[in-house]
């Protein structure tokens, strides 16, 4: 949080943004993240002793001097480097957003977090900070529909090209997508981005992140012509991957999901080094996709109970999973706690610390086995979305990947008898009682 007028220090040192080590250590203990989780960056003295933050509803805060407002607008607009020193007007920054980013990047240990109003206004404002006309993004596949839309279509329109490989692909196929990309920007622009998701939706195909950095490496370099390595960790963060520790540069998250975890809200953030966080925080600045207070105060609400709600969950699903796998009414599960491809366990083994709680249900049959099964559930909901406390379950090819042509779907596996759930919080032994009935719907 930023610092109140009385103590703000105007002499000139680089503001930060970092939580001092004091807050973070007692003695030579590193606290953990769900311990700071419940004060790092709000001190109660500054708000009449109230124990959690206020919510701030407010547009625009005051200056304690006109030198001080001087000073705060040459962070906003970048004409001195770190951004602003103090609060000015709500679509740059507020203390409710400023506590939720400290927080936020202490789970992947980041120099520097950002939030914003959505998972996609995230993704939007990474992607108008790096790309120029006539760059190409070179993106892992599939990646989430409106992601896809985004770099595609819409990005095309302003002359922005891009080329995909698929989430598992090995060291040559990667070297052969980057030299292509690098033949292809040369003269009209840059490899301005290379943009990965992983776990892949609905597929949950893994991306080797430390095989990108390496042919990312050997291919750009690791100097200023490097193009940023970012990676969408929606499915899997923060508890069950860190990309920052595998090579990735910058991480996206729908905060709608998981980090929310209670599905009433919709929100976005990003992590990753100042060097990368400074052109997309002015981006942020200039088209106003951060969040709102109230969705900022939800969120450190949420941050509070994160881990042990994604513990429960992931613990909870590979129970159903277990339960799952043998029955006979089952074709298959895309569970990551079950994988079978070689190459797929090893990038699992080095990259993730859990499987997460969100898979893929195939079903004897075909989209009416598959409908049965929807409608006959109790406990978990028919609904998209997942990361909840709650258990959800949908039927991609009717509903998310409605619109993917049948050949795209076909190659991807979004089969009829493909179920989407994503397991939440509830005791483990309703959920399977839930499951059990709703099979025997089929
Ligand atoms: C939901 C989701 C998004 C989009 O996030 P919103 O908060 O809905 O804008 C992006 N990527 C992944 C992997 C998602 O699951």
């Amino acid at each position: 949080m930023p610092k109140r007028p009385d103590e703000a220090d105007l002499t000139g040192t680089t503001p930060r943004r970092r939580p001092k080590p004091d807050v973070m250590a007692i003695a030579n203990r590193r606290l953990s993240p769900s311990t700071l989780m419940m004060g790092l960056g709000y001190d109660p003295k500054l708000s009449e002793g109230s124990l959690k933050p206020p919510v701030f509803l407010t547009s625009t805060f005051a200056f304690e001097s006109a030198a001080a407002g001087k000073r705060h607008f040459e962070g906003i607009t970048g004409k001195r480097p770190g951004g602003a020193e103090g609060l000015v007007y709500s679509r740059f920054n507020g203390p409710n957003q400023e506590i939720l980013e400290d927080r936020l990047g202490i789970w992947e240990d980041a120099e520097d977090a950002l939030v914003f109003s959505s998972g996609m206004s995230a993704i939007a404002t990474v992607l108008l900070a790096n790309v120029r006309q006539g760059d190409v993004v070179i993106h892992s596949g599939p990646l989430y529909a409106a992601t896809e839309t985004l770099i595609n279509r819409v990005l095309g329109r302003f002359g922005v090209t891009f080329l995909d490989f698929p989430a598992g692909a090995g060291r040559a196929e990667l070297d052969a997508i980057l030299a292509q990309g690098k033949a292809r920007a040369m003269g009209a622009g840059r490899v301005a981005m290379i943009y990965l998701e992983s776990p892949a939706n609905p597929t949950n195909a893994l991306v080797d992140i430390e095989l990108v950095r390496e042919a990312s490496d050997a291919a750009f370099g690791r100097g200023d012509y490097a193009p940023p390595i970012a990676i969408d960790n929606t499915f899997l963060g923060p508890l069950w991957q860190r990309p920052l520790c595998h090579g990735a540069d910058i991480v996206i998250y729908s905060l709608t999901k998981y980090a929310g975890g209670h599905s009433d809200l919709v929100a976005g953030g990003i992590l990753g080094d100042k060097k990368w966080m400074d052109p997309i925080r002015t981006m942020r600045n200039t088209i106003g996709t951060i969040c709102d207070p109230n969705t900022a105060w939800m969120l450190l609400r949420s941050l509070e109970t994160l881990e042990i709600r994604m513990q429960r969950a992931g613990e909870n699903a590979e129970k159903v999973c277990a339960y799952l796998r043998d029955h006979p009414k089952v074709d298959g599960l895309g569970y990551l706690g079950f994988l079978k491809d070689k190459s797929q366990k090893d990038i699992f083994d080095r990259h993730c610390t859990g499987a997460g709680s969100t898979f893929s249900l195939f079903i004897k049959g075909g989209e009416a086995e598959s409908f049965a099964f929807l409608d006959a559930l109790k406990i978990a909901k028919l609904a998209v979305s997942l990361g909840g406390t709650e258990t959800l379950a949908s039927h991609p090819a009717a509903m998310t990947h409605l619109s993917v042509p049948d050949a795209r779907k076909a190659a991807l596996g979004i089969t009829d008898n493909l179920v989407r759930v994503s397991i939440g919080i509830e005791d483990p032994d309703d959920l399977i009682a839930d499951f059990e009935q709703a099979l025997e719907a089929v």
